[in-house]
């Protein structure tokens, strides 16, 4: 038996998920955010799933981009974060890959750009609040019509904004970012991108030509308290070990580094193998929901690099060799972000290389 740690990555759930998002933006196309190597599941079969279904993908880095046109992608591929130095531009040229355009040091770039090499398309990142990366709304205008008249920027600019606080359906942050794009984009020519999956889940106003969702397709939400299967998508990914051993300890035994779990009886517990040299969290307290065999085996004691510790009370018939989930279907990795103090699409993002993935068409 192989200790690995298994991630099964279910493309149907991907497709599945690809159609919901579809379904929810009526008729705004979909940008397939798949940076960081698709938040963990793997690009190049990411993308081979939702090839037939996604018009365009978002990377974070032209490196994504070339290996998406090495694997045989022909769609529009956005760089999120733009080109970084002037030797960029060529090479985005070369791979027709889109740049999104938010910072002054960027214009001069583009305006000694070889034409000769092809047209290249470009976003204008309006900064509406989120002060990461943008223009500021006043200047939307003057860099639209900048960017239209060089001759290496193909005729159709497109505008887009980030949201901070999408997730906040409650709050007031995204209507006013909403509202500033409105305004600082207003008779501007060109296709409108607004929306990440928060979002397309709780901002139907923010809609525009184009949605640009991650999350949503692998299943994840970021909606405090509630899970993709909540919103009607399935987890893409299902993180699987198995027990090593069952220690049948005293009252009062310490289990684990520091000994930070008292065990109140006499009980079983359980060694599954995986730990943070897997990219399961460090962080993950005393109680942190496990499944073994499908039955509730709460986290006890430290998170080690190789190893955890279960409370096997519930789990009476539990044997070495068995199934231990730690996310996935049944088990949403939200709620295991949670007990970790993060958010899902950081534990997704975590796998290491010793993590074997495996593919399921379901
Ligand atoms: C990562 C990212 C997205 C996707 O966000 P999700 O919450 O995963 O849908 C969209 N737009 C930009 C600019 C991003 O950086």
């Amino acid at each position: 038996m192989s200790r690995t740690t298994v991630a099964t990555i279910h493309l149907g759930a991907l497709r599945h998920n690809l159609a919901r998002v579809r379904a929810l933006a009526s008729g705004a196309r979909v940008m397939a955010v798949v940076k960081a190597d698709a938040y963990g599941h793997g690009l190049e079969r990411v993308a081979r799933a939702l090839d037939s279904e996604a018009e365009a993908f978002a990377v974070a880095a032209i490196a994504d981009g070339l290996r998406l046109r090495a694997a045989g992608h022909r769609q529009r591929i956005v760089v999120l974060s733009g080109p970084d130095t002037p030797a960029d531009i060529a090479e985005m040229q070369r791979l027709k890959l889109e740049a999104l355009i938010h910072h002054d040091a960027q214009l001069p770039w583009l305006a000694r750009a070889d034409a000769a090499r092809g047209a290249l398309t470009v976003w204008i990142k309006v900064d509406t609040g989120m002060h990461r990366l943008g223009f500021a709304p006043a200047r939307a205008r003057e860099v639209h019509a900048l960017l239209t008249a060089m001759p290496a920027i193909a005729p159709e600019v497109g505008l887009m904004t980030h949201f901070a606080s999408s997730e906040e359906f409650e709050g007031r942050d995204t209507a006013l970012q909403i509202q500033r794009f409105r305004e600082a984009t207003d008779g501007l020519e060109g296709p409108r991108a607004l929306s990440n999956s928060a979002a397309v889940l709780g901002w139907p106003d923010a809609r525009g030509d184009w949605v640009r969702t991650g999350g949503l397709l692998y299943g994840l939400s970021v909606v405090e308290g509630r899970s993709g299967a909540d919103f009607g998508f399935r987890p893409a990914m299902t993180l699987t070990t198995r027990l090593v051993a069952i220690n049948q300890l005293a009252r009062g035994e310490r289990v684990g580094y520091n000994g930070t779990y008292t065990c109140p009886e006499d009980m079983a517990v359980g060694v599954a193998a995986i730990g943070y040299g897997d990219g399961y969290p460090r962080s993950a307290v005393q109680g942190t929901p496990v499944l073994v065999n499908g039955q509730l085996a709460p986290l006890v004691g430290r998170v080690s690099m190789d190893l955890i510790t279960l409370d096997l009370r519930g789990v009476p018939d539990a044997r070495v060799g068995d199934r231990v989930t730690l996310w996935g279907a049944g088990l949403p990795v939200e709620t295991v972000a949670a007990a970790a103090g993060t958010i899902s699409y950081d534990l997704t993002c975590g796998m290491t290389r010793r993590v074997l993935f495996v593919d399921d068409e379901g």
